[in-house]
């Protein structure tokens, strides 16, 4: 079919391609738009303390509320935004946006919530990263320490000495370093030694098995020593029931978060949540 196929020369395969390279283009054009038009918004889920089950803080996560397609996640675009270089104008929306929205909550309910943000690998790597970050906290009037950066592995793992220089820089702004997904790469324990991180998110992969597993409370239980024994903070992610956030407590891991908890929420609706909480506490 490839060949004589008059109109196209290239062929099945290739015309495939073309479709698929057109279709990128499109979207890399339409998140440059969506960027301009100040379509992205940001969602917060909240991240609570165990076993008080107080709300601590939240975790921005960005959605494209794109007109025709209604919010799109971020697995339909980051990685897109990330290619062709968007991601660092992106990044640093989504950062001052963040402090300045979870700033200003705290601010009215007197009451100080952290707020955790995710760095893409190549935003790590950015030489204006330091100063970004640094701008975004005092635009919000936020302390350094209420802001937390989460990076997953990969973002670290390339160029180790880069990044450990880059995490080292974020450091000495007070901001604290947490590993996204953790249990899901390539890195392991020694990781958590090597570089200067604070806190370890155990990834959603790792939390749900463990529940229903014979051995699952002893190696939720070593994991968190492990991670207690070496200074740092055990945050768990995607707890979608009771037994599994009971199976946290008991193992004394520190935050929780997940569907169980509550979902990522409008701003809006966070004030709504937090209120709440607040009343019923
Ligand atoms: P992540 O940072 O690991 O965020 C957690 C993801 O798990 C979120 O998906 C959240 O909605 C989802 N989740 C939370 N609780 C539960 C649960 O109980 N069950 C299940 N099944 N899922 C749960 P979301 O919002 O679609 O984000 C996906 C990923 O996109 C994030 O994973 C993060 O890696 C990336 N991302 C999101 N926002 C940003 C951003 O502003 N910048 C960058 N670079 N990446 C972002
Ligand atoms: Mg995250
Ligand atoms: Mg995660
Ligand atoms: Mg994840």
């Amino acid at each position: 079919k490839a060949k004589g196929d008059g109109g196209n020369r290239y062929g099945f395969f290739s015309e495939e391609m073309s479709i698929a390279m057109k279709k990128r283009m499109a979207l890399e054009i339409a998140l440059r738009g969506a960027l301009d038009r100040g379509e992205f918004v940001l969602h917060y889920q909240p991240r609570i303390g165990l076993p008080s089950e107080k709300l601590m803080g939240v975790e921005a996560l960005v959605r494209w509320n794109n007109p025709e397609r209604g919010l799109v996640p971020p697995s339909d675009f980051i990685s897109i935004a990330e290619e062709t270089g968007l991601i660092d104008e992106l990044g640093i929306w989504v950062l001052r946006q963040a402090c300045l929205d979870i700033q200003g909550l705290s601010n009215r309910l007197g009451y100080q919530l952290s707020v955790s943000v995710n760095l893409s690998p190549k935003q790590l790597l950015s030489p204006n990263l330091v100063a970004q970050v640094q701008h975004a906290l005092d635009q919000a009037g936020m302390q350094s320490k209420y802001l937390e950066l989460e990076l997953t592995e990969g973002a670290f793992i390339h160029d180790m000495q880069a990044s450990t220089l880059a995490m080292q820089q974020l450091k000495t702004l007070g901001v604290r370093l947490a590993v996204d997904d953790f249990g899901t790469g390539h890195a392991g324990i020694s990781y958590l030694q090597r570089f200067p991180i604070d806190v370890v998110k155990l990834d959603r992969t790792f939390i749900t098995p463990n529940t229903s597993e014979p051995h699952g409370r002893g190696f939720m239980k070593a994991l968190s020593d492990m991670t207690h024994a070496l200074g740092l903070h055990v945050v768990a992610e995607g707890v979608e029931d009771k037994a599994t956030l009971d199976l946290l407590c008991q193992t004394q891991c520190d935050e929780a978060q997940g569907y169980f908890i509550a979902r990522p929420l409008p701003l809006s609706m966070l004030v709504t949540y937090v209120e709440k909480k607040w009343v019923t506490v």
